[in-house]
């Protein structure tokens, strides 16, 4: 993602009571932070927060928490809920580095990976969300029953976490090369980016994983 600096920015989030500004302060009781217990799902890399403010629009029954690196894009998905003000949605400013300071053991009963950075280069590998690096986290984190959600249009990423996950003694639940045209289409809900990569012809990549 191109990254405009956005003036302000920081101060914005911090002033919103959608954004969770001292994330660790929750760890082991995120169900606190919204009026209802209901399932967690979290996005990892959520960008401007297209897909989880219509996933929280259209699933009402799930709490849902959006994580993202930068503040010049968290931003915009702060923006967006401030209009929308849904009552399941949160929203975090932090790396995925740091997922084990932020949630308990067993905590979060979904995960969603779209369109994640590539870091095509070998030497950054272990950036890559779908890493041995990310994965061993969120197996700590993960519900017993969780599962994790991955899409891209990216084919060389997608293939290296297949073998990640399988390395990492992961089942694969459902598995397609072209999202849009599979029986996992239905109910399935555009990321910004997935929308853009579609427009331009490529095929959408998506696994479902569980232990
Ligand atoms: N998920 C959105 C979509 O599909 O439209 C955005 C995709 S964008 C290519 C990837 C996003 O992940 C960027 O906003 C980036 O800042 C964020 N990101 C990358 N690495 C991250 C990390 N380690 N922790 C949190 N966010 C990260």
């Amino acid at each position: 993602m191109r990254l405009k600096n956005v003036p302000g920015s920081r101060e914005e989030i911090e002033a919103s009571p959608y954004a969770m500004t001292e994330p660790e302060e929750y760890r082991g009781r995120w169900q606190s932070v919204f009026p209802e217990a209901r399932p967690l799902h979290v996005e990892i890399g959520m960008g401007k927060g297209q897909f989880l403010t219509e996933m929280a629009r259209a699933h009402p029954d799930i709490n849902y928490l959006g994580i993202e690196k930068f503040s010049s894009v968290l931003v915009r998905a702060v923006q967006k809920q401030e209009a929308l003000a849904l009552p399941n949605l949160r929203l975090i400013r932090m790396d995925a580095e740091d997922l084990l300071s932020v949630f308990a053991e067993g905590e979060v009963d979904r995960i969603y990976l779209n369109f994640s950075d590539p870091w095509p280069k070998d030497r950054h590998a272990k950036r890559r969300l779908t890493s041995e690096n990310f994965l061993r986290r969120y197996d700590v984190i993960l519900a017993k029953e969780g599962r994790l959600e991955f899409k891209t249009d990216n084919r060389e990423l997608f293939d290296f976490s297949l073998e990640s996950i399988r390395d990492h003694g992961w089942q694969l639940l459902a598995v397609t090369y072209d999202l849009h045209h599979s029986e996992l289409a239905e109910g399935n809900i555009r990321t910004e980016y997935e929308e853009r990569f579609s427009a331009l012809g490529h095929p959408i990549c998506k696994l479902i994983c569980a232990r």
